[in-house]
């Protein structure tokens, strides 16, 4: 019998299908939901569950296996859009006090295809909009993104905002092998451009390296190149993990793409879903010596809102 989410999702409303994707609403119980220890930030929004760009190595898929999928494809053709997002965080927000960070996206795009068609991640960038005194960021691969330039814009003149543009390649065809269906690497560079130019603080994540894929000195040295050449201010590189559930749709992948690296990747991940030891090690030291070469700093800089006077006054005021 199913119950709790896999119920949930099974009850859902059809909205739309487009080729082989379909569209569901989901009714969500919050749409603010506390990380585990030990991250850096206390809360995460996922507006979509499903995430169409289908990026080989992701590894958000246990999320539709929560929900009694257990085929990896279905998270790239079944997407789930929260329903009442903008009502849930309007109540969610009173249990969130404002110096814990936001993070849109620790799971599945906000900028995915199916915000085009359903909107939930500008729902929840216009009630953050109508506040000011958090510290929020943004994640995504998409240059969807500055559709909210001026959006954006606001939350963070009132807020501490961040965007992290993922780019783990500037090779468009090794970008289009890896992550089929996300916006090419230079719309990526073109979006972190324009929210430079527009004033919100962004930084670039080549994330996740892939070793002996995009693992090289030369590959991330471009990426943080171009990024800083963008506007980016800070370039954050951490390595591929593998859950079983990734391992489902990404050793297929090898074998058919990349078949001399299926023994080496297999040795290194059926001990650990992490890579950990001299390797982590390495690629640290090689984008700490790659962040310098370029003036990029290593994680996002606090700064002082325009609109947000700062102080435990503030955040009295607003802690409602
Ligand atoms: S963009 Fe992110 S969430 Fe979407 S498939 Fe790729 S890795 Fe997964």
């Amino acid at each position: 019998m199913l119950v709790g989410i896999a119920k949930m999702a099974a009850e859902s409303d059809l909205l739309e299908s487009k080729r082989q994707v379909e569209y569901f609403e989901l009714p969500a119980r919050s749409i603010l939901n506390r990380t585990r220890t030990g991250m850096p930030f206390a809360w995460a929004i996922n507006p979509y569950r499903g995430c169409e760009f289908g990026c080989h190595y992701c590894y958000a898929r246990y999320t539709h296996e929560f929900m009694g999928m257990e085929d990896g494809r279905e998270f790239e053709e079944k997407i789930y859009a929260k329903a009442e997002t903008a009502a849930l965080l309007r109540r969610d927000l009173r249990k969130a006090g404002h110096k814990e960070g936001i993070a849109i996206r620790t799971a599945t795009d906000p900028y995915q295809p199916a915000e085009r068609r359903f909107g939930r991640t500008r729902a929840i960038l216009e009630v953050f909009a109508e506040g000011k005194g958090r510290r929020i960021s943004i994640t995504t691969k998409s240059d969807l993104v500055v559709r909210d330039l001026q959006l954006l814009a606001d939350v963070g003149r009132a807020n501490m905002l961040h965007v992290n543009m993922t780019i783990t390649t500037l090779d468009a065809e090794l970008a289009r092998l890896l992550e089929p269906r996300a916006p090419r690497p230079d719309l990526r560079l073109a979006a972190v451009r324009q929210l430079a130019q527009a004033g919100i603080r962004v930084g670039v994540f080549p994330n996740p390296v892939l070793p002996l894929i995009t693992d090289s000195e030369e590959s991330l040295d471009r990426v943080a190149k171009a990024a800083a050449e963008a506007g980016a201010g800070y370039f954050s590189g951490g390595l591929l993990f593998l859950m079983p559930s990734a391992q489902k749709v990404f050793f297929p992948f090898l074998e058919e793409k990349f078949p001399h690296l299926v023994k080496r990747y297999k040795e290194r991940f059926e001990r650990s879903a992490y890579l950990r030891g001299p390797y982590q090690e390495s690629i640290r030291e090689r984008v700490r010596r790659i962040r310098e070469r370029h003036g990029l700093a290593s994680a996002p800089m606090e700064y002082q809102p325009e609109l947000w006077a700062g102080g435990e006054q503030l955040e009295l005021a607003l802690d409602l």
